[in-house]
């Protein structure tokens, strides 16, 4: 896209990412970003945004928005994210996000939107009725990061070509303008396991929020019975587990399952695949069942037990808006004073 080089940021390693509030978390979300939040806020200075502005580019309740961006939240605090060290807020508490997206969506050029494969898949065969919103989402996406001048960006394999688009916001921002370095060209962080786990139902599409079956993922609010059967009624072949990872990956579903294993594990697909060769799906799924109900039995217990405090979450969610204004605040006056506007 842009051929400007790189230039060096001279700033403190600070982390941004988000989740957006349209529907129960997953395992997926949880490994994919929340496990990676958790672990990279005693490294970094860590802002986690509950991403409301970007849930509303499709249609929500708004009677039950609220109440999602507080279960986002719960699901945050019970996989370990601490308010005291980590700023976490909801989107649309912080209008900063606005103003910096409307000053990107002048810098962006249509022909990166156009390439945007999430777009593609989100707006289905009719993309004359998507929302504009749902068009300029990565926009929207690269204020949340530079509106804080974020250099890290935890989040799963779907998210890397909006990152990509970011950084070339950021370069293009810095070129026109004449402020190289201005903002940080940020990094995506998406290695490890949890990085792409896919559906149950079927090991081609992604686990999402948004998949109409429910027995397409494994939620986090899901008690052990479920997660139980969930796992039971995954797609698999009649075929054991194979000997070498070339075998694994020719079959999308257990390659998918011995992932899920070895993300939830802490290990590699290598070392699970090493242990579990050969076995077939009736012995590997109740390991993989009870390794699952063990790691993710108590974040479920712990979101429930936030969840029926929701003011202690409103609390911390203003606290960290606070914070967050404190942040963006002096860091979009300079933008407005970049770009020439007045006051
Ligand atoms: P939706 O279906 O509403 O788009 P989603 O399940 O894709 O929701 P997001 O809120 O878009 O979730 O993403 C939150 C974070 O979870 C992002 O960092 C995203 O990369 C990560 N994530 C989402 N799905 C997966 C997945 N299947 N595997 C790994 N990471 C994922």
């Amino acid at each position: 896209m842009t051929d400007q080089a790189p230039v060096a940021y001279a700033g403190l390693a600070r982390v941004l990412s988000g989740v957006q509030p349209t529907g129960a978390l997953h395992l997926g979300n949880y490994l994919g970003a929340l496990v990676k939040f958790t672990r990279l806020q005693h490294e970094t200075e860590t802002f986690i945004f509950v991403a409301d502005m970007h849930a509303i580019t499709q249609w929500q309740d708004p009677k039950l928005l609220k109440s999602q961006v507080r279960e986002i939240a719960a699901a945050y605090l019970a996989s370990g994210l601490d308010p005291k060290v980590a700023t976490i807020f909801p989107q649309s508490a912080v209008t900063a996000h606005a103003e910096l997206a409307w000053i990107f969506n002048c810098v962006a050029r249509l022909g990166w939107l156009d390439r945007m494969t999430q777009f593609k898949e989100k707006s289905g065969k009719h993309k004359e009725r998507a929302s504009v919103g749902l068009y300029t989402y990565p926009v929207l996406q690269a204020a949340d990061i530079l509106l804080y001048k974020a250099t890290q960006v935890p989040v799963g394999e779907d998210q890397r070509q909006h990152l990509e688009l970011t950084r070339d916001i950021a370069a293009k921002f810095n070129h026109d303008y004449e402020v190289p370095g201005f903002f940080p060209l940020p990094e995506a962080l998406t290695q490890g396991p949890g990085a792409r786990i896919m559906s149950l139902r079927d090991g081609s599409a992604k686990m999402s929020k948004s998949d109409p079956s429910d027995y397409s993922r494994i939620n986090l609010t899901d008690d052990a019975d479920a997660i139980v059967q969930k796992i039971k009624k995954a797609r698999t072949d009649p075929e054991p587990l194979p000997e070498t990872m070339d075998e694994l990956k020719a079959r999308p579903e257990a390659n998918n399952l011995v992932g899920i294993y070895a993300a939830l594990d802490g290990r590699t697909s290598e070392a699970v695949l090493a242990e579990f060769a050969g076995q077939g799906f009736g012995s590997f799924k109740p390991k993989l069942a009870d390794l699952a109900v063990a790691k993710l039995g108590s974040v479920g217990e712990a979101m429930r037990g936030y969840m029926s405090d929701p003011a202690e979450i409103d609390r911390i969610l203003d606290a960290g808006a606070a914070r967050a204004r404190e942040v963006a605040a002096p860091i979009l006056a300079e933008v407005k004073q970049i770009v020439g506007f007045w006051g």
